[in-house]
C-alpha cells in the first residue's frame, strides 16, 4: 500500500536519510526502529508530505505522491493519510465527537455524514456512547484513542504514527500497544510506525526496518532481526533489550 524508493534528504551537509527503500503491504504493521537522529521522523515526514525529499519516489495505494524525477510533491492533505504524533493534541475545548469529526469539518463534509463517520470511529475505538464527553473526563488511554480516532476519521489509506505512546506511563503504554494492534486489525490499515523502543517494535510489528545514520541496516520480521541481526549495529541496538 506504500512504496518508498531511493529516498534521500540532506539538511545542509547532513545526510538525514540516505537512499531509503521499503514497501508496506495492505494491513501490515511496519516499524522504523533506531536511535535518536537516525532519520526515522524525517522519513515519516516525507511520506506524510510535511517534508520534501531531495530524491526518490513515494507511492500510496499505487498512486505516486512524490517523485523527484517529475517534481511531483502532493501536499499532505491530498495524500489520504492519518497521523498521530508524540505530542498528540486532543482539543480540550471540544468534546470527543467534535475532536474526531474536526478533520472532516475542515474538509467541508456535511454534518450528517460527519456524525455517521464519528459513530463508526467511536465503535472502532470501543468508545461508543462517549462522544459527548470532554477530554478532561477521559483517561489518558482514552484520550490517546481519541487522537487515533481523529486520524482515522478521514478513512486514510495509511496511518503514520511517530512515537505515539512515548508520553504514556509504562503500564498504559503496554495496554495501548495491544489496543493499537486490535484497532489496526479491525480497520485493516497499513501502519508506518516510528520508535526508538526495541521492545515496542519487536512486540508490535509485522516487519521492522532498523535504521542508523540515515540508512536501513536490516529489514525483516522481528524474529529474524532478533535471531540473525544483519550487522553489528543491529545486534547491539536490538540486543540492548536484554
Ligand atoms: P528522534 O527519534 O530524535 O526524533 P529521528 O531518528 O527521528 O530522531 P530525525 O528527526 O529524522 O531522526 O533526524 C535525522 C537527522 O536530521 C538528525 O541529525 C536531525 O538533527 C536532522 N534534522 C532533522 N530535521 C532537521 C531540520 N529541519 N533541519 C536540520 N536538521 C534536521
Amino acid at each position: 500500500a506504500v512504496t518508498v524508493q531511493g529516498l534521500a534528504k540532506q539538511f545542509g551537509a547532513l545526510r538525514a536519510i540516505d537512499t531509503v527503500d521499503f514497501s508496506i503491504a495492505q494491513g501490515e504493521f511496519f516499524t522504523l526502529l533506531g536511535p535518536s537522529g537516525c532519520g526515522k521522523t524525517t522519513t515519516l515526514r516525507c511520506v506524510a508530505g510535511l517534508e520534501s525529499a531531495d530524491t526518490g519516489r513515494i507511492e500510496i495505494d499505487g498512486k505516486p505522491v512524490f517523485d523527484s524525477a517529475t517534481g511531483l510533491d502532493l501536499p499532505a492533505n491530498e495524500r489520504a493519510i492519518g497521523m498521530v504524533f508524540q505530542s498528540y493534541a486532543v482539543w480540550p475545548h471540544m468534546n470527543v465527537a467534535e475532536n474526531i469529526g474536526y478533520p472532516l469539518k475542515v474538509r467541508g463534509v456535511a454534518g450528517t455524514q460527519i456524525a455517521a463517520r464519528v459513530e463508526e470511529v467511536l465503535k472502532l475505538l470501543d468508545m461508543a456512547g462517549l462522544g459527548g464527553r470532554m477530554p478532561s473526563q477521559l483517561s489518558g488511554g482514552q484520550q490517546q484513542r481519541v487522537a487515533l480516532g481523529r486520524a482515522l476519521a478521514i478513512e486514510p489509506r495509511v496511518l503514520l504514527l511517530d512515537e505515539p505512546l512515548s508520553n504514556l506511563d509504562a503500564k498504559l503504554r503496554e495496554l495501548m500497544r495491544a489496543e493499537l494492534k486490535l484497532i489496526q486489525r479491525r480497520a485493516g490499515l497499513p501502519i508506518l510506525y516510528v520508535t526508538h523502543d526495541q521492545v515496542e517494535a519487536l512486540s508490535m510489528s509485522d516487519r521492522i526496518a532498523v535504521m542508523s545514520a540515515g540508512r536501513i541496516h536490516h529489514l525483516a520480521a522481528p524474529e529474524e532481526i532478533y535471531d540473525r541481526p544483519a550487522t553489528r549495529f543491529v545486534l547491539d541496538f536490538v540486543g540492548a533489550v536484554n
